[in-house]
Formats: structure tokens, C-alpha cells, sequence
């Protein structure tokens, strides 16, 4: 077995045992990258150097028996949407190609305290608007499963990583669907915190009252790990607080699981749907009650992200105009400031981004804004309204996390509708702010499976208390 193969829970309990050091830890990583990124595609930037230094230091300290923390030395991969100090954040998009981070993220900011090693930038969708990694400014990333398809998105970079055991485990960044839909295709743990739950700031902006940092690892267990080392309230993200202890956690047994029948729809990829259901099954089995619940307004959930993310999205991009951060004018064409501005969005954002700036712009202008902004709203407070109701039936909800299984590279490009269809499970949850972990449900074609545990604000613990039990019903691990 290689190290890089290894979990962060293994690892830490090899390095304290010092049967490995984090040097051999860290270079297995790097190995590995170097053997196989050509084609996988996950890193946009790698950190040779530093992830050897910063491991040495790790275990200077593990010799001088000095205490550390849980995440000392394990080599994880983040997405180039949030910046660490120094580093290079492009967010996939060749506006900010060279653009150089001046602070570390509060997420970073913590893993650094914990002396985690960084071994580079994973890719993404551009701006993170995507569900394929194929709207990236630099390159597509590839599914380790079958390289001929796609890696999911928009945090494709980060799962592809986890599961071609190039790290150890990543973070990512989900708003609609992009740390859990990644995690399906490719067959790893991802978890979507409750809104509020891990501090933003220093992630780039895509929908702010979307946007949430979480992890992608390759069991339960250690996504709950970096979950545990990252979240909590930060002064700098007004947003964020500290998650309120939990009820009492329930066994098991006395766990009540609902399944919307809405998440079963018509156009789902049948081996999907197959999977998922056998996967309940499985579940029915082994707990005490699963039960049919209704989320009635989830028909309306995608229309409803898609306008107000976009809205948002329009005024988080207004700042890249050639004058702030990243490149400018990069023909030096401009005579004027207006043309200034024209030439860099015109030349340096891609075609998806550009897409949702338009769709944002006309829904919050005057005359269209009824109808289209304050709707979308008014459509996810119902949302929001349904899962409550839920949740007073139910302690957690399970559902498949994405209508089809990794598809071809190519595939969806030529068509917006059909890739927007790729949250249409996800979405829903970040509207209502929920957390939700997905985790491998087994295989169909050959392809992995995703299926989500989905619970009211801040029962994270009973997420990972319930994923883990489940872990150890699927087949693929
Ligand atoms: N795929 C979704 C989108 O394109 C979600 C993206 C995300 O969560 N960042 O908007």
C-alpha cells in the first residue's frame, strides 16, 4: 500500500506511533501527483517545497514528542477559490491568472494552526459556476473512475484529488451542489456545512448567502475531522457563529429517516435511481423507521437558485473590472475607462460566467425585479418552510445526491439547461441553509453512486454520527 492511500485517521495514529514521518507521508502525495495529474488534471498549482518544509517542521516536532494537532502533516489539497497567503488564486478564471493572495483564509488560517500540509490548488469550475469542472479557465479535470468522464463540479479538482489518493482529503466549496455532486461522481465523502457553520472569509465570493467551505475526504470520518478543525465563528465573516450544542445525538435504532418521494423524478438516470432505492432498502433493514416524506415546492428549487445565485453572482463579479485585482485590458486596447472595463469582462470571463452575470442583471433590474428576484425569494422561503416541516416528522433526510452518474467529458457543454439539471437534488439545500454530507451508496455501471444525508441547521454531528453507520452498508469504499 502507498502512503498516499492511506486515511488522515490511519496516518495521524502511524505518525504518533512514528512508524512513518510526514516527509514519506508528503512525498508519497507528491508522487502520486506527479504520476497521474497529466491525466486526472486535479491541481492547477502544486507546492513541492513548501509541503516538504512544512512536513519536516511536523516531524521535528512529533522527535520532540511536542503535542499536535489532529491534522498535523496530512497533506490536504484546497480549491483555488480560497486563498492562501502568497499563493497564487485563480478561481479558475484567467481574470485573476495572476493574481497573488495577500491573506490566508480563516479555513487556512486554522489548518495552519494545526500545521496541515498544503499541497497545492485543486481546479473548478470557473467562479465555481459549474457542475463539470468543464467551465474551468485552465483545464478540465478528469474522473479517476473512467477518464473519459467528467470529475462533477464545481469542485471537481478537490473530489478527483481525494479519490486518485493524490491527498489525503481537501476542502471544497459548495452553493449549489459543489462539494456533494463532485463527491458522487467520483466516489468520496463530501460534506456541505449548515450555513454559517465555517467562516468565509477569504473564499471568493460566488453567492454569498449560498457559499459554504467544507470537506471532501475518503471516509466519514475524516471529513468530519477537517469539518471539526475548520468551522466556528470568525469576526471577519458576520455570517458565521458557533454551532450550538446539539440535542441529545440518537442512537441509530431510534433514528426516524425520511425519503422525499419528489427526489424520484421522472428523466433520473434509472441505474441512479436503482441504486439509491436498493441502497434504502438496505437501510430500512437495518434501522428502525424509514418513512415516505413530500418537500412540495422542490419543482421549484432549481429556477429559484439559479435566479437569485445568479443575481448575487452579478454583484460579487461587478469588482473584477480591470482596475482591482487581476488582469486588465490584456490586448491594451481601451481608449476610455468604460472600454477598459468592456475589454477585461469581455476577454477574461468565460462564456458560463458571463451567462449568469446577464441573467443576474436582468433579474434584479427595475421592472423585472417582482417578477423574477423577489419571487425566487418568496419561492425559498417555502423552501426553507418545507424542510421544517420535515424535520418535525424527521430526524434526517436521505436522498440521491445527483440524477446521473459521471458523464462523458463533452457530453453537457453545448447545453446550459441540461447541466443546471445536475443540482437538482442539491440546491434545495442550500437555499434553506441545511447541512448535508454525501457519501459512496455503491456502484452502478461501474460508476460510483452518491446518496446524501440531508438534517436540520447544525446537526453536523448527527450527520456524521448517522453517515458513519451507514459507511458501513455500502460496497463501495
Ligand atoms: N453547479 C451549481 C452551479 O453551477 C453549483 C455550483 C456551486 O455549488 N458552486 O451553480
Amino acid at each position: 500500500m502507498e502512503l498516499s492511500q492511506l486515511t488522515i485517521k490511519a496516518a495521524r495514529e502511524k505518525l504518533l506511533a512514528r512508524e512513518i514521518s510526514a516527509l514519506e507521508l508528503t512525498q508519497s502525495c507528491l508522487e502520486k501527483i506527479a504520476a497521474s495529474d497529466k491525466e486526472i488534471g486535479a491541481f492547477l498549482d502544486v507546492f513541492e517545497e513548501q509541503a516538504l518544509s512544512q512536513a519536516k517542521q511536523v516531524d521535528d516536532k512529533i522527535k520532540a514528542k511536542e503535542r499536535i494537532g489532529p491534522l498535523a502533516g496530512i497533506p490536504l489539497a484546497i480549491k483555488d477559490n480560497i486563498l492562501i497567503e502568497g499563493e497564487q488564486c485563480t478561481a479558475a478564471s484567467q481574470i485573476l491568472a495572476n493574481y497573488r493572495a495577500s491573506y490566508d483564509a480563516t479555513v487556512i488560517r486554522k489548518l495552519k494552526k494545526e500545521e496541515t500540509v498544503f499541497l497545492g490548488k485543486t481546479n473548478l469550475d470557473e467562479f465555481a459556476m459549474g457542475s463539470s469542472t468543464e467551465n474551468s479557465g485552465f483545464q478540465t479535470t478528469r474522473n479517476p473512475n473512467d477518464t473519459s468522464r467528467v470529475a462533477g463540479g464545481s469542485s471537481g479538482g478537490s473530489a478527483a484529488a481525494v479519490k486518485a489518493d493524490q491527498c489525503l482529503g481537501a476542502l471544497g466549496s459548495d452553493t449549489g451542489g459543489s462539494i456533494r455532486q463532485p463527491a458522487s461522481l467520483c466516489g468520496v465523502v463530501g460534506m456541505k456545512p449548515s450555513y454559517g457553520a465555517v467562516s468565509r472569509h477569504g473564499l471568493i465570493a460566488f453567492a454569498s448567502s449560498f457559499d459554504q467551505i467544507g470537506p471532501l475526504a475518503k471516509t466519514v470520518a475524516d471529513a468530519e475531522i477537517i469539518f471539526e478543525a475548520i468551522k466556528g465563528k470568525d469576526s471577519n465573516d458576520a455570517t458565521s457563529l458557533t454551532i450550538p450544542q446539539e440535542k441529545k445525538i440518537k442512537k441509530p435504532s431510534e433514528i426516524r429517516i425520511g425519503v422525499p418521494k419528489e427526489y424520484f423524478v421522472e428523466g433520473m438516470e434509472k441505474a441512479v435511481e436503482k441504486n439509491v432505492k436498493q441502497f434504502i432498502h438496505k437501510v430500512e433493514g437495518s434501522l428502525a423507521s424509514i418513512e415516505e416524506i413530500s418537500l412540495p415546492h422542490t419543482k421549484y428549487a432549481l429556477a429559484s437558485y439559479v435566479l437569485i445565485s445568479a443575481s448575487e453572482a452579478s454583484a460579487n463579479l461587478a469588482r473584477y473590472d480591470g482596475t482591482r485585482y487581476g488582469l486588465s485590458d490584456p490586448k491594451n486596447e481601451a481608449l476610455t475607462l468604460k472600454d477598459l472595463y468592456f475589454k477585461t469582462r469581455g476577454e477574461c470571463f468565460g462564456e458560463e460566467v458571463k451567462r449568469r452575470i446577464m441573467i443576474g442583471s436582468y433579474a434584479l433590474s427595475s421592472g423585472y425585479y417582482d417578477a423574477y428576484y423577489l419571487k425566487a425569494q418568496k419561492v425559498r422561503t417555502l423552501i426553507r418552510q418545507d424542510f421544517e416541516k420535515a424535520f418535525q416528522q424527521v430526524d434526517f433526510i436521505l436522498a440521491p445526491t445527483s440524477p446521473f452518474l459521471a458523464f462523458k467529458i463533452g457530453e453537457k457543454t453545448d447545453n446550459a439547461l441540461s447541466m443546471y439539471l445536475a443540482d437538482i437534488f442539491t440546491v434545495s439545500i442550500n437555499l434553506a441553509g441545511l447541512p448535508s454530507l454525501s457519501m459512496p451508496a455503491g456502484r452502478a455501471n461501474g460508476l460510483p453512486v452518491g446518496i446524501q444525508i440531508i438534517g436540520d441547521r447544525f446537526q453536523e454531528k448527527g450527520i456524521f454520527k448517522l453517515a458513519s453507520f451507514l459507511e458501513q452498508l455500502t460496497t463501495d469504499k
